[in-house]
């Protein structure tokens, strides 16, 4: 018989921890999914959940959106990969610019990761400059660059360089903490090697971080004066927050920008653009190499034009519907714990928020690493007996999306409620 846990013994011969990403697994075994639609994913199991992982935030148009399904089946007959120009790389590049005006030119590649390592790559070859610096707790992806004391997976399990990372590659890659520009500015008061400043706008991969009043300005301020590169990692915010991500939301222009995940609303694609003379800097034309197969593929590229349209055509109620939900959701789990008389702290803006058990404000990583975990696992094992998905860890997210209900919203409250009793007793 099909069934996750004999999936999941299946996949554990052949598939290394029997998942291809790590956060996917949890105790005792995750469930396997058959289908998924609007808000709701199906288990092989013949169980449903109300999805609130939504792909780590990517499908902001829940499952399968009708505008997206249709243009990628149309783009389908037509061939899924030439590795030649079209017409619709222009259209879905040009559309990026117009949502986001700080990105004046645009190179379209696959994953947030290949975003990121191309924004640092062209950041150290247009300053010349060696090295980069990120905040504790900030994910930007799996590769060496930034692979350091990062947020997601790599916290919830405790780890702060990879195995196999080279230290040639990590000492490069300077840390500190989020919400503290005055740490910044001492250690730019004693490197000068610096070619870039990465950062989340909004910290999704540590739970959820909200930047403190003055932090992002002073970031633009401090890297503007230095000349160093201030690159906006947009992956999980770009179009989430608002049609112009972040930087949109709170009036600020980093040189580069890099997006993903609901610029294709489940397709892999993923874009790094910003200040013409910096992107001018890539091959051909210019000395900074990047490259990929895919890069550009008709598919991802529909999906991703089909995404932003309707992303826009939507806007006057997409972005209302998204908050009103979420404080809904945000105000009734905290007067629940309230109630209860459960230490906690939410944090929350727009779409997105995240509960932490713990009577300390949660501004950065360390006073996040305070929360109680197991507690956390506590909700998420009870919420999901009452099913609701929200991403198995801590260290993540929960994300709404426009196919959740106002009665999704009113179900959710109630596993909360049961799941919170839990956590009390
Ligand atoms: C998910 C994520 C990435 C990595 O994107 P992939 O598509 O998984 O490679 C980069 N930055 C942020 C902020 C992310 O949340």
């Amino acid at each position: 018989m099909t069934s996750s846990k004999n999936l999941f013994s299946r996949a554990k011969k052949i598939i290394p921890s029997g998942i291809n990403s790590p956060v996917r697994y949890y105790d005792p075994y995750p469930f396997f999914v058959k289908k998924a639609k609007g808000s709701i994913l199906w288990d092989v199991d013949g169980r449903h959940y109300l999805d609130y992982c939504n792909a780590y935030g990517a499908l902001l148009l829940g499952h399968g959106r009708k505008e997206i399904i249709s243009d990628v089946k149309k783009q389908l007959t037509k061939g899924t990969l030439y590795c030649a120009p079209t017409e619709i790389e222009v259209d879905l590049s040009e559309l990026i610019s117009k949502n986001f005006l700080s990105m004046q030119k645009v190179r379209l590649v696959n994953t947030g990761s290949e975003a990121t390592m191309t924004a640092i790559r062209l950041a150290r070859g247009f300053t010349k400059k060696k090295k980069i610096i990120k905040f504790e707790g900030c994910y930007h992806g799996a590769h060496d660059y930034v692979l350091v004391k990062a947020g997601s997976g790599a916290a919830h399990i405790g780890m702060s360089v990879s195995e196999g990372s080279l230290d040639e590659v990590s000492k490069n890659t300077l840390v500190v903490q989020y919400n503290n520009s005055q740490e910044l500015q001492s250690l730019l008061e004693k490197e000068d090697d610096v070619a870039a400043v990465i950062v989340e706008p909004v910290l999704a991969n540590m739970g959820l971080v909200l930047p403190g009043k003055n932090f992002l300005n002073d970031l633009r301020k401090i890297t503007s004066e230095k000349n160093i590169v201030l690159i906006f990692d947009e992956v999980v915010t770009g179009f989430r927050m608002s049609p112009g991500g972040a930087q949109k939301y709170f009036s600020i222009q980093p040189d580069i920008t890099t997006l993903g995940k609901a610029l294709g609303n489940g397709f892999p694609i993923a874009a790094v653009g910003g200040k013409s003379e910096i992107m001018d800097m890539l091959s051909p034309e210019g000395k900074v190499y990047q490259a990929s197969t895919y890069a550009g593929n008709p598919v991802s590229v529909s999906a991703g034009i089909s995404s932003v349209k309707t992303m826009n055509k939507l806007e006057s109620k997409l972005y209302p519907k998204l908050e009103k939900n979420c404080t809904r959701l945000v105000s009734a789990i905290h007067d629940l714990a309230s109630d209860m008389k459960i230490p906690h702290q939410i944090n929350s803006i727009s779409s997105m928020f995240q509960i932490f058990f713990t009577d300390e404000q949660v501004v950065d990583y360390s006073s996040a690493k305070k929360a109680n975990m197991a507690k956390f696992k506590k909700l998420f094992e009870v919420l999901l007996e009452n099913k609701v998905f929200i991403a198995p860890s801590q260290f993540e997210t929960v994300f709404l999306s426009y196919a959740h209900s106002k009665d999704d919203v009113k179900e959710t409250i109630s596993a909360y409620e049961k799941a919170l009793r839990a956590v009390k007793s």
